[in-house]
């Protein structure tokens, strides 16, 4: 179907289910790591993309036919920032627990700093944090139940 793929990636490295490729022989994989991006077009089609280099801050321009955004790997943690510790990514630092650094706050799933953002392991750390929540309580850490 395509003999290049270009992947854009925020970070330096891949991680999480992003370390997950599968490379055929046909295909080449190019990964960089741009600062900014935009995209550009004839007027009437994409035509590719153009983006400043992160290590080296040139502006680079990569021809395509298509382009896939991938959304949703920032996590929304602002308003918390100043009640517990985030990390370089933004994420919420907490333990196995799903404690936070703070007594009393706890966070869950993909804005904490658990590794493989998915369903299954929001859902477990949801029930993780319940039950943290409750066993503070009954240990006498924390005063009350939340409602
Ligand atoms: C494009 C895409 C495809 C995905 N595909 C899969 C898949 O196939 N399988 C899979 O297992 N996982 C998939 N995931 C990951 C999966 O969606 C997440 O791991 C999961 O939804 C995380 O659950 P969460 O409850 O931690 O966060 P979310 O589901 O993101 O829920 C957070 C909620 O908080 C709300 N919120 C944010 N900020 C505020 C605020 N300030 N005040 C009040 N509410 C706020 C948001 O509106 C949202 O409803 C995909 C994610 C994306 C983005």
């Amino acid at each position: 179907m395509c003999k290049t793929v270009a992947t854009k990636h925020t970070s330096t490295e891949l991680s999480g289910t992003g370390s997950v490729w599968v490379i055929s022989a046909t295909v080449t994989v190019k990964f960089e790591t741009p600062a900014a991006s935009r995209v550009l077009d004839d007027g009437a089609k994409v035509s590719g993309i153009e983006y400043t280099d992160r290590a080296s801050g040139e502006t680079q321009t990569v021809s395509a036919d298509g382009i896939f955004v991938q959304i949703g790997l920032v996590p929304n943690s602002a308003p918390f920032a100043d009640l517990v510790e985030l990390n370089s990514l933004g994420e919420i630092v907490v333990d196995g627990h799903c404690r936070t650094g703070t007594t009393g706050i706890y966070a869950a799933g993909d804005l904490t700093t658990v590794p493989y953002k998915q369903i299954i392991i929001a859902m477990g750390e949801g029930a993780k944090a319940g039950l943290s929540v409750f066993e503070d309580f009954a240990r006498g850490n924390i005063a009350a139940l939340p409602r």
